[in-house]
């Protein structure tokens, strides 16, 4: 079975870097979600995703497998020459860019489609954020807020959220008093020249409440963030489980909830979900390919355990450099095909049907889903 002819279909990844400040930034900081300077400058190094990706990395580049020849090799080739490579190694067909993460520092959603054609996911609470700085009055809020997810744009394709960083996924009936204090709050902040962080359980909550009914009204997918991430996260409230709630209103039975991330470690929790909702789907973005080789296949194989292989989504969930772009779309076909090829001697699938799984979810999935035709 050979999965290099897939073109992907990326469902979640970053925008990159700009030159000037991937100059100011540690290479090593974009093979780890941790920020202390110790992880960074140290421990990364000892991890086997950052050992594996140094060998693959260089072989790429054509240069030894030290971080110091990389860096080198690096600094020779222009950004664009780097990034082409990057791409054209990974053979993607398009991708889902959610450009709300360091949105000062990254390259435009428009510059990549020179390297393959990309779809905007709109990233809710940094929409909030600007959006309060804008406001003088909650009504203005409230109002500038819905039009933005009615009309959001057409490279828009779907929803993000990162409550799960913020507040956490266990989402309550946001109480009208305590939405509009928190308002108040954040808007002070923001007069008094302060950037507003949505970090008020109240509001955020409502953020994503208005968004799955705006996802209702337009049949628009809403990714959410779950499982691991940067320390910012309180991983106990990053659960998929906590959704429970949500995914049984009966207003939001039509809206596509997408679980990003394998939910690592809470892999097996999120695909009971897909197994059980029709509107719910897992994604295996960061898990591939932060994890070790065994850890990336165990996330693919703890999926197809219980769980449709039409629920079953691909990513990268790339940033910062186009490396992270190479080595997820390798090791997803990888780990894809070494999984699938098992499940054809274990008698689940003929290898038709896992040719025809793999296509599903390195491509097909993510087309229909995101209807983009
Ligand atoms: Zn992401």
């Amino acid at each position: 079975m050979d999965l290099s002819d897939i073109p992907i279909v990326d469902q979640h990844a970053h925008n990159l870097l700009r030159p000037e400040h991937a100059r100011a930034f540690a290479y090593p900081s974009a093979f780890t979600e941790g920020y202390a300077v110790e992880v960074v400058t140290r421990h990364v190094q000892e991890t086997l995703f950052f050992r594996r990706s140094m060998r693959e990395i260089a072989e790429l580049l054509g240069c030894e497998p030290r971080l110091e020849a990389i860096l080198e090799t690096r600094e020779q080739l222009s950004f664009e020459e780097l990034v082409r490579r990057c791409f054209q190694a990974a053979g993607f067909q398009a991708i889902l860019m959610d450009d709300g993460f360091m949105p000062d520092q990254v390259m435009p959603t428009e510059w990549h489609n020179r390297f393959a054609r990309t779809y905007r996911l709109l990233r809710v609470e940094f929409l909030a954020e600007r959006l309060i700085l804008e406001s003088p009055t909650w009504q203005a809020f409230e109002e500038a807020f819905r039009s933005a997810l009615d009309h959001p744009g057409s490279e828009v394709v779907g929803f993000k959220t990162i409550v799960a960083y913020r507040t956490g996924l266990a989402i309550e009936i946001p109480d009208p008093e305590a939405v509009r204090l928190a308002f108040e709050t954040l808007r002070q902040q923001a007069v008094r020249g302060e950037r507003p962080r949505l970090v008020r359980k109240p509001l955020n909550d409502w953020v994503v409440w208005r968004t799955l009914e705006a996802a209702a009204r337009h049949g628009r997918p809403v990714q959410f963030h779950t499982g691991f991430g940067d320390p910012d996260l309180d991983l106990r409230w990053a659960n998929p489980l906590h959704l429970r709630p949500l995914l049984e209103h009966p207003g939001f039975q039509r809206v596509p909830f997408v679980l990003l991330h394998a939910s690592y470690p809470y892999t097996r929790e999120a695909g009971y979900l897909a197994a059980v909702y029709p509107h719910v789907y897992v994604d295996l973005g960061l898990a591939i390919p932060f994890l070790s080789h065994s850890g990336m296949a165990f996330v693919v194989r703890a999926f197809l355990e219980f769980t449709p292989i039409s629920k079953i989504l691909f990513s990268t969930d790339a940033h910062l450099i186009p490396e992270l772009f190479y080595l997820g779309a390798r090791w997803g076909r990888r780990i894809l095909r070494e999984v699938l090829v098992a499940t054809v001697e274990d008698g689940d699938l003929t290898v038709a049907e896992a040719e025809k799984a793999a296509e599903a979810i390195l491509q097909h999935n993510a087309r229909t889903l995101y209807h983009l035709g």
